[in-house]
């Protein structure tokens, strides 16, 4: 069975992080990006860690989108530096620096700096939002360290002057699905796909009658026939952020598999995000 595309707003103008989300999480998702929707502002990014950008973008591209955003708030953390560039990666050299420029300026702190432990880190903060809120947010990390000479001519930003932990090559030198298979971003998204398919879902026994009423203290839901959602056909009424999920109809017969809190399009069917139950108060 075909199954439709999901569609996911990419919160960014950097047109090498969407190629990477495209690549990373594969045929199964439409991504757009900012680059055409002149109408949504600049964010400005004056949070003080990655989270807390990501959760600003997420939540200002939320507010023109009902659909699935996403935010990638990344960066590279040098020790012998106390962290730099960190947050301030794009714009280490200046507010319209070029990368080129922002390299130059991380070879020149460190060539002047006192010895040579230049290790340092790649971080991504991935916020996931719909309906104007941040659902959750996913992070990655790769380790490594800050060659001397930039080397390479794929990946973006700092890969040519960054060689991951068990490498000698740099991240440019790497294939793309190479430096997917290990990079904060590729981590940060597999987390994101693992919480979609919510394929570790605990299996609630018991049904849910039509028109009974269930407390839940964590939620989220799956659902549909989509590879995508597991969970029944004929879940319950949603209300994101309602912790509480009903049987529509009283002929319906609901398997328990979590409680529903948002609704998910699928071309011609329609799903349900669902959460695992962490407790449940009852029937009410
Ligand atoms: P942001 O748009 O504030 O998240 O800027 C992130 C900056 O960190 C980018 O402009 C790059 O300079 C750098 N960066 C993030 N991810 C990567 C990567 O995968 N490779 C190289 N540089 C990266």
């Amino acid at each position: 069975t075909e199954v439709s595309k999901q569609r996911m707003l990419l919160a960014t103008r950097n047109a090498h992080k969407t190629q990477e989300v495209r690549e990373i999480l594969g045929a199964g998702w439409e991504i757009e990006d900012l680059t055409a929707r002149r109408d949504l502002p600049e964010v400005e990014e004056t949070g003080e860690t990655f989270e807390e950008n990501a959760r600003l973008k997420a939540l200002a591209g939320a507010a023109h989108d009902n659909g699935w955003v996403l935010a990638d708030d990344s960066g590279l953390e040098v020790d012998a530096l106390g962290g730099a560039p960190g947050v301030r990666s794009a714009r280490f050299a200046g507010e319209e620096a070029s990368m080129a420029a922002n390299r130059a300026l991380l070879r020149e702190k460190l060539s002047k700096g006192q010895g040579s432990d230049w290790r340092g880190r790649f971080r991504c903060v991935l916020a996931l939002a719909r309906h104007g809120v941040v659902l959750r947010t996913f992070s990655g990390v790769v380790e490594g360290s800050i060659a001397s000479l930039e080397r390479g001519e794929g990946g973006f930003g700092y890969d040519a002057l960054f060689v991951p932990e068990g490498s000698r090559r740099t991240f440019a030198e790497f294939a793309p699905a190479e430096k997917h298979a290990c990079s904060h971003r590729g981590r940060a998204l597999a987390a994101l796909a693992a919480y979609l398919t919510a394929e570790n879902l605990p299996r609630v026994p018991g049904t849910l009658a039509g028109g009974d009423f269930l407390r839940v203290e964590t939620f989220v839901v799956v659902a549909a026939d989509d590879a995508l959602f597991r969970a029944p056909r004929s879940a319950g009424v949603l209300q994101a952020g309602l912790m509480a999920a009903r049987a529509p109809r009283a002929e319906d017969q609901l398997p328990l598999v979590g409680a529903v809190v948002d609704m998910v399009s699928l071309g011609a069917t329609t799903g349900w995000i669902t959460r695992p139950f962490t407790s449940l108060s009852g029937v009410v």
